[in-house]
């Protein structure tokens, strides 16, 4: 049963959701090749071949795949398809965009932020912004498969390499054509892979309050900033920063909500958090269900007090 396992990086090192999904197709079972498709990525093929449990690692580069757009990107996978039962990608930026385009050009259907592998071909997964559990199996000869990185443990590296195979980057439809990127720039850690998460919420109640008591909790302990929803509406924090269902999926070590009241929504985005942490004034917040420790209280007084205690 070969897997492909398309991984996510940065054309310079390999992302720790790669290592995560290798886990996952370990427990499928079977010879595991690892694409790395890319423009100068041969140090994050390298680094992808040491990974435990890897057969080889296809590298493809060329200039169209550089951004991995979805269009070359799903054509290279589709080229490659005929020599695999399933192939999988981490619930990323890049596995989002270009899997289902995979899996429409295959004609099967794909499996969606697998949390957790029953089988070959049955899989776990969240529904209704992560209230209930699905399992679902996938009856196609090709099983295309997304996995929410944070359910699965880091595949380890060893010392000895698995081969690397040049292949070809394709034709490619040239239908889409990458213009830039732009990055918030920041010193703080990528909130979607941060250890510790610091977030606020409506109470906040203007961005310099969000500013003046968010910030300075989260840069003594090297956190990422998060927020709630209402926080993103009212322009009290960026979109980025957005935690939740329609926002990012964090599953840091720890997750410090302040002023946030836990509806279902937010809760998607990082209740597979280890360790939670509610700061708010209603002791009936919905937040304290999920959390392990729990501050009863006006987040203004006991945000900068928990600061200066740190
Ligand atoms: P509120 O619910 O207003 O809660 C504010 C909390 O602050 C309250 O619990 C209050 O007790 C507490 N508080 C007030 N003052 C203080 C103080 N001085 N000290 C301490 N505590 C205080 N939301 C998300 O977050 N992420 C999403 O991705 C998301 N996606 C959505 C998708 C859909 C389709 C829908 C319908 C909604 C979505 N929402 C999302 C919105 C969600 O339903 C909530 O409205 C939102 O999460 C509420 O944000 P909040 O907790 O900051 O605000």
């Amino acid at each position: 049963m070969p897997i492909l396992l398309f991984a996510e990086h940065d054309n310079n090192s390999l992302a720790d959701q790669t290592a995560r999904t290798l886990t996952a197709a370990c427990a499928i079972g079977g010879e595991i090749d690892i694409l790395v498709a890319g423009q100068n990525a041969q140090a994050v093929a390298d680094e992808a071949a040491r990974l435990a449990g890897v057969r080889r690692v296809l590298l493809a580069e060329d200039e169209a795949l550089m951004e991995r757009l979805a269009e070359p990107t799903a054509a290279l996978i589709v080229s490659l398809a005929g020599d695999y039962d399933t192939i999988i990608a981490p619930a990323g930026s890049a596995g989002k965009s270009v899997l289902p385009r995979v899996a429409a050009l295959l004609d099967v259907m794909q499996v969606s932020e697998a949390i957790a592998v029953v089988a070959p071909d049955t899989f776990k997964r969240p529904i209704y912004a992560g209230n209930a559990v699905q399992t679902v199996q996938a009856m196609d000869a090709t099983k295309v498969v997304t996995v929410r990185t944070a359910a699965f443990a880091a595949a380890t590296s060893t010392d000895t390499a698995a081969p690397i195979v040049a292949v070809s980057a394709g034709e490619g439809p040239g239908k889409t054509r990458f213009v830039e990127n732009r990055f918030a720039a920041t010193d703080r850690p990528e909130l979607a892979s941060a250890k510790i998460v610091v977030s606020g919420g409506r109470a906040l109640g203007s961005e310099e309050k969000f500013r003046e008591t968010i910030l300075p909790l989260a840069d003594k302990m090297g956190a990422a900033v998060g927020a709630s929803r209402a926080a993103v509406d009212a322009g009290y924090a960026p979109n980025d920063w957005q935690v939740g269902q329609t926002g990012k999926v964090v599953a840091p070590d720890l997750y410090v909500a302040c002023g946030i009241s836990g509806a279902i929504q937010h809760l998607a985005g990082m209740k597979d958090a280890k360790v939670i942490v509610a700061i708010n004034k209603d002791a009936d917040a919905p937040i304290f269900q999920v959390a392990d420790y729990g501050l009863v209280g006006d987040l203004f007084e006991l945000v900068p007090e928990f600061e200066r205690a740190l």
